[in-house]
């Protein structure tokens, strides 16, 4: 069975340090580079980490990826995206969005972009999600009720633009048949 999905790691940079993060479970960098026969082969690709809007190169992946795949998604925690926005006013050239903010700042910034106009105006994505992981992250950053009102904020804001989903967090990633996990290399690859 060829794989139809392809998780790319754009970058190990992260500003998180999730204390149940899968990638403490093996070194990042020796998983092994995508080949030009499988990306010829899928239909989707989604860009992981790392955080990928951390990567100053994600629009380059983006464009030198958009070929290749039918749907290009992003998996992000919500402050980069946030920081991606303030410094370029434009949206990813993307097709959807998987969000699961770990932190106060994440859920504060991607408040304050849900009431953006101008970043609303602009969003076209066929695909968003946004994933609810807190109790699973860091419990002591989510215990004032403040917290809990920027979470019920968050959700409500999201709602009428992203699938929610509340879940529990794996340590450990296994990818399902028909997906890969793999780092790039666009020379190897000659793209
Ligand atoms: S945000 Fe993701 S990559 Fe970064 S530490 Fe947390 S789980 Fe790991």
């Amino acid at each position: 069975m060829k794989p139809k999905v392809a998780h790319i790691i754009v970058t190990d940079k992260c500003g998180h340090n999730c204390p149940m993060c899968c990638n403490r479970n093996y070194d990042i960098h020796e998983v092994p580079n995508i080949t030009k026969k499988e990306l010829e082969d899928v239909e989707t690709i989604c860009l992981t980490g790392g955080e990928p809007f951390m990567s100053k190169d994600i629009d380059m992946f983006i464009e030198k990826l958009r070929p290749y795949a039918k749907n290009i998604y992003v998996y992000a925690s919500g402050a980069e995206l946030y920081n991606y926005w303030k410094k370029n006013y434009k949206v990813p050239n993307i097709d959807g969005l998987s969000l699961s903010p770990k932190t106060m700042s994440d859920y504060q910034l991607l408040i304050e972009l849900l009431q953006d106009d101008c970043f609303l105006s602009m969003l076209r994505w066929k695909s968003n999600r946004l994933y609810i992981f807190i109790k699973q992250i860091d419990p002591a950053n989510f215990q004032t009720e403040e917290d809990l009102d920027a979470v019920s904020k968050l959700i409500n804001l999201a709602q009428s633009l992203f699938k929610v989903f509340f879940r529990v967090w794996k340590d450990e990633i296994i990818s399902p048949k028909g997906e890969i996990f793999r780092n790039i290399n666009f020379e190897e690859l000659g793209i």
